[in-house]
């Protein structure tokens, strides 16, 4: 029987796992597909304080975890969530055929992708069609190529000048005319003379499925109505993200569009699990602020715990 099993590696999974490892909790971080998480798909963390000149997102991650683990948290990587049940104590966490008891449960389960939703944006991925400029954007089939960046907050402005060093142009396609992204980030973005904004237009269609590799898109101006078609290799989507709490739908309370609702601090509906992080913040979404919340469940837990006479 665990004390707390966190689910999740990013910078709320490991900031609470630290404060429940200093806490004498001994945590079990469950890290999913992707230890570290989201940070782990960016280049250089410009903002997380303590870095003035900026930080790798990977290594910032892995020097969380051994932060955390040079206190006693033990990570178990890989294993995905297949089911819980919050129903009762002590809350169960399947992993696979595998079943995990725990006093209480922190989610920092993070957020996923979000995808356009055309028929061969499913069809091209990896083919062209990428969520993650600093994974894919120095593969050989895009280098000296037009490419095409869709969305236009901070992670569009950053996909689009990251990917400037390899592109030979990068059109930014925003439905608006109007960027979401922060000033320093739109202002680094639309003063690369690579970059051109798309303004007020959507992708509707990727080109080229015959052919198995992308080749264009179609673009509709949605002020208008016209219809374009854009010669690309590559298209980035940085339209945002969603949170990932599919699992946990049914055992405790979530809104329309996914977030965990928390009630009190980062409690949820269900007395002894909490959540933190991006499952939680659809308003601020740093990972300065996914920690900051990862420390008050953890302290939410132990807190929890010392009340229960654990
Ligand atoms: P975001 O801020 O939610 O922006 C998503 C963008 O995609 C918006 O411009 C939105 O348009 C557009 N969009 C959404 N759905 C669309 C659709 N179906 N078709 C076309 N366009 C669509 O997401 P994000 O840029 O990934 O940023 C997420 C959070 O991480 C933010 O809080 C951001 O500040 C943070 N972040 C920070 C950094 C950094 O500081 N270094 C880097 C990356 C991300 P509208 O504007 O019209 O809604």
């Amino acid at each position: 029987m665990e004390n707390v099993v966190i689910i999740g590696s990013g910078p709320a999974g490991w900031t609470a796992a630290l404060y429940a490892a200093r806490a004498n909790l001994n945590p079990v971080v469950l890290t999913g597909a992707q230890p570290g998480g989201l940070l782990t798909t960016t280049s250089i963390v410009e903002n997380f304080p303590g870095f003035p000149e900026g930080v790798d997102g990977t290594e910032l991650m892995m020097r969380m975890q051994k932060q955390a683990e040079r206190f006693g948290a033990q990570t178990q990587y890989g294993a995905l969530v297949t089911k819980v049940d919050l129903s009762r104590r002590p809350f169960k966490v399947w992993l696979d055929e595998d079943v995990i008891e725990t006093k209480t449960l922190i989610i920092a389960a993070g957020a996923s992708h979000k995808h356009l939703g055309l028929k061969n944006e499913d069809l091209l991925e990896k083919k062209g069609v990428t969520y993650c400029a600093t994974c894919d954007g120095a593969l050989p089939m895009f280098r000296n190529q037009p490419l095409v960046v869709v969305g236009g907050g901070d992670s569009a402005c950053e996909e689009a000048t990251y990917l400037t060093r390899f592109a030979s142009k990068v059109y930014l396609v925003h439905r608006r005319n109007e960027l979401r992204a922060s000033r320093i980030m739109a202002e680094r973005a639309l003063g690369n003379p690579k970059i051109q904004p798309v303004w007020d237009s959507v992708v509707e269609d990727i080109y080229d499925v015959s052919k198995d590799m992308v080749t264009g898109v179609k673009l509709k101006n949605v002020k208008t109505g016209q219809t374009s078609d854009l010669a690309c290799a590559g298209v980035f989507v940085a339209i945002g993200h969603m949170p990932n709490t599919a699992i946990f739908k049914g055992q405790i309370e979530i809104a329309d569009d996914g977030y965990i609702i928390c009630k009190k601090g980062t409690q949820t509906s269900v007395p002894g699990v909490f959540a933190c992080g991006d499952c939680v913040d659809r308003t601020y979404r740093q990972a300065i602020t996914a920690a900051g919340t990862g420390c008050s469940a953890a302290i939410d837990a132990e807190r929890f715990l010392g009340h229960e006479g654990h």
